[in-house]
């Protein structure tokens, strides 16, 4: 069976080098949907407790929301830069406390001091999709993500590849000595 939940991240981009109005910088509400699969666990008879996915899911994507999102190769990029280093909030802000550990990939870099992404490729809502699914496929049995942002949707099934070992008291997935890190 699956579990699945969405979670919302609000961010800025632009389609670097596209013609019509997705050059322009703009906003969007994304929302993404995350289905996990697994056996039903007995007693607690989840697949996989949905506020767990949200929290595993939200502690990296959080990077992701109130953020810019350019592509390496976007002249904005360095003029951006320039700004927040000259307004001294480049390398993070007191009130700047929604972040996410940094990451890199080869799909995508954090910057959670000054709420940047850098990614590879453009970020079109499969664009999200890839590199979603590389940030979390080793947390989570995920064997959908659907990503909408504005009129445009994009969905990717993945095979069921990850076996979790599960709390059986509270069904969230046990740490490498096999303790679950809520009941002990
Ligand atoms: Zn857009
Ligand atoms: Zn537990």
């Amino acid at each position: 069976m699956r579990s699945i939940t969405k979670l919302d991240l609000q961010y800025a981009h632009r389609f670097y080098g596209f013609r019509g109005e997705a050059q322009y910088l703009h906003g969007h509400t994304g929302v993404l949907t995350i289905e996990v699969e697994d056996t039903i666990n007995p007693g607690v008879n989840m697949a996989f407790p949905c506020n767990e996915i949200q929290k595993t899911a939200w502690n990296v994507l959080k990077n992701f929301d109130h953020a810019l999102i350019l592509r390496e190769d976007d002249p904005l990029l360095p003029a951006v830069l320039a700004v927040y280093e000259k307004q001294g909030i480049k390398d993070g802000d007191p009130n700047n406390i929604m972040k996410g550990p940094a990451f890199h990939t080869d799909l995508a870099t954090a910057y959670p001091d000054c709420r940047l992404v850098v990614t590879k490729e453009t970020l079109t809502v499969e664009g999200m999709i890839k590199i979603v699914y590389d940030l979390l496929k080793d947390q989570l049995n995920i064997v959908k993500l659907t990503f909408t942002s504005g009129v445009n949707a994009a969905s990717q099934e993945y095979e069921s590849r990850l076996h979790l070992d599960r709390c059986p008291l509270c069904g969230i997935a046990l740490d490498e000595n096999g303790v679950c890190p809520k009941c002990g």
